[in-house]
């Protein structure tokens, strides 16, 4: 084991083996130690184990972490949970019910002390409390509050131990989808103001598409894909099987707004409409498109009720998961633009002469905002 390998200020480096009976886990990655990472795989991947490991829980048989220049494992080193300046939320709000919410919540910041994290300035833990907006539950107890309630009061009480990287195992796994989407937003804020790695588990691609920054793709133990996740997503090399969820992530800034219309102009190095929803010229968005939602022309139809139809140029094209498909990238505006996948039949390909460097027009049929 190479226990010297290189990381920078603002990485984490982790080397786990560990073998089950059944199941082995092996990786080697590098990832940026802020912003949210997620871990993403179908069931039985390894995400839990991956993330034990993480958090101490797990002593991998070869192991190495670290995490800037601190060394979590080593050869001769193995710092334990209760000394990692980390906090994990599970899938099950794992709330002491014989507490109040209050009660709860001071349990966790007498734990900053002991976890090596530093105690938390007066007025942070109110801004924590409202940030998750359950300052009115503080007297109730965990078994009255609704699934969503009991994992706000979850991620907040992780919080409050102040902790310099969060570890989340699917947190909302066990909400039905209108409570996924009404927390949602709070972890959208929380990816906003926490300062430290965010390693978060999942295997729902929309949560990925909305929260994360970095994406590691775990199949049987093993990484099948680790980068940026706007990179990830349009990557056909090694394409995630994602099936009828292929499709990219892209950046944009709201540009101009048209309220008579109820839509806002993203440039994303093209202009694209969205719906608008209250945002002001300069809001930073991220917008994800579906394969599916893309078709490819090589005329700029106007007798189409579809708002954007935008200049592109073909980078690859590769067949999909599903016979009969195939996954074309396109870049928007030029070579140098954000790439943009679009799901065809193999006669649309064939029938438009379809390679690389031709350039045409991509029509979106849908742009979803997610952020
Ligand atoms: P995921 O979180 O991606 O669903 P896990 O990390 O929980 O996957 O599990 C990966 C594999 O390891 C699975 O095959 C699972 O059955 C197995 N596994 C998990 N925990 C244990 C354990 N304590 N002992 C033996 N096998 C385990
Ligand atoms: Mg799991």
């Amino acid at each position: 084991m190479n226990s010297t390998a290189p990381v920078s200020r603002g990485e984490m480096y982790l080397r786990f083996f560990l073998a089950r009976s059944r199941f082995s886990l092996d990786v080697d990655l590098t990832l940026p130690a802020s912003g949210v990472t997620a871990l993403f795989g179908p069931s039985g991947s390894g995400k839990t184990t991956l993330l034990r490991c993480i958090a101490g829980l797990e002593q991998a048989g070869i192991g190495e972490m670290r995490v800037n220049d601190e060394v979590w494992q080593s050869v001769d080193t193995f710092v334990p949970l209760e000394r990692r300046p980390l906090a994990c939320v599970f899938q099950e709000a794992s709330l002491l019910p014989h507490l109040s919410v209050q009660g709860n919540l001071d349990y966790g910041r007498r734990r900053a002390g002991r976890r090596q994290c530093e105690a938390l300035a007066d007025g942070e833990a109110q801004r924590i409390i409202e940030m998750l907006g359950i300052g009115h539950l503080l007297a109730r107890r965990p078994q009255g509050l609704s699934g969503g309630e009991r994992q706000r009061v979850a991620i907040a009480r992780a919080l409050l131990a102040n902790p310099r990287m969060l570890l989340m195992d699917e947190p909302l796994a066990s909400l039905d989808q209108a409570r996924k989407q009404e927390i949602l937003p709070y972890l959208e804020r929380l990816k906003a103001e926490f300062n430290g790695p965010l390693i978060y588990v999942s295997h729902a691609t929309d949560e990925v598409a909305r929260l994360a920054d970095h994406l590691v793709a775990l199949e049987n133990g093993r990484v099948l894909h680790a980068a940026p996740l706007d990179k990830a997503l349009a990557d056909l090399e090694a394409p995630l099987p994602l099936g009828e969820e292929a499709g990219v992530v892209i950046q944009g800034e709201v540009s101009e707004l048209a309220p008579e219309w109820k839509l806002a102009r993203v440039s994303a190095g093209v202009p694209l409409w969205v719906h608008d929803r209250n945002f002001q010229v300069g809001d930073t968005l991220r917008l994800r498109v579906l394969a599916r939602d893309v078709s490819l022309s090589l005329e700029q139809h106007k007798d189409t009720s579809i708002l954007n139809i935008v200049p592109c140029i073909v980078e690859e094209i590769r067949d999909d998961e599903r016979a009969g498909l195939m996954l074309v990238r396109v870049r928007l505006g030029g070579p140098g633009g954000a790439p943009l996948l679009a799901r065809l039949t193999r006669l649309s390909v064939k029938q438009l002469w379809l390679v690389p460097g031709l350039r045409l027009w991509a029509q979106i049929k849908s742009v979803a905002l997610v952020y």
